[in-house]
């Protein structure tokens, strides 16, 4: 996104939000550019980012959408205290990792992953339903390696750090 100051195409997500909760149709975000530090908002569209096809398990194509990332996020965190806010941010995040990585297509696993790697810093719970689902897990016993993992080491926080300011 071009930066309506000094033109500069780099630019940083600093906040994210759906702009019609009833529907959720867009994401308003926030920029910050990386280049004059301006600030502008954005709104992003399912139509507009459309044109990222997402190549399926079975090898069929499908158009990215942000919406069914951010179904399978809610579907995973269930009533696990994770705030819509947060919700938003990730599927921004995968957004704006994938445009910048790739150019008309990615993988469906490779989404899948992404979204468990954010999942993973922000609720242990929802993670691992969320791998379960998406099959970032090759068998029943990687799950129960990853839940091993998370009860002898606690994983990062980053990301809820901002729910409790320390001022
Ligand atoms: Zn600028």
């Amino acid at each position: 996104m071009r930066c309506p100051y000094c033109g500069h195409y780099d630019s940083k997500v600093i906040d994210s939000r759906s702009s019609d909760r009833d529907r959720g149709s867009a994401i308003r975000r926030r920029r910050s550019c990386k280049s004059c530090d301006g600030r502008f908002t954005t709104y992003e569209r399912v139509e507009k980012t459309a044109r990222m096809m997402v190549i399926k398990k079975d090898g069929t194509r499908t158009p990215f959408d942000s919406e069914k990332i951010l179904g399978g996020i809610q579907a995973a965190c269930g009533k696990r205290p994770v705030s819509e806010e947060r919700k938003l941010e990730i599927v921004a995040e995968i957004e704006e990792q994938v445009h910048r990585e790739h150019d008309r297509e990615i993988d469906s696993l490779e989404i899948g992953r992404r979204v468990a790697m954010l999942l993973r810093v922000t609720d242990e719970v929802a993670w691992i339903r969320y791998a379960s689902e998406y099959q970032s897990f090759e068998s029943i016993d990687q799950v129960q390696e990853a839940i091993q993992e998370l009860k002898s080491t606690p994983p990062p926080v980053s990301g809820q750090n901002d729910l409790f300011p320390s001022d």
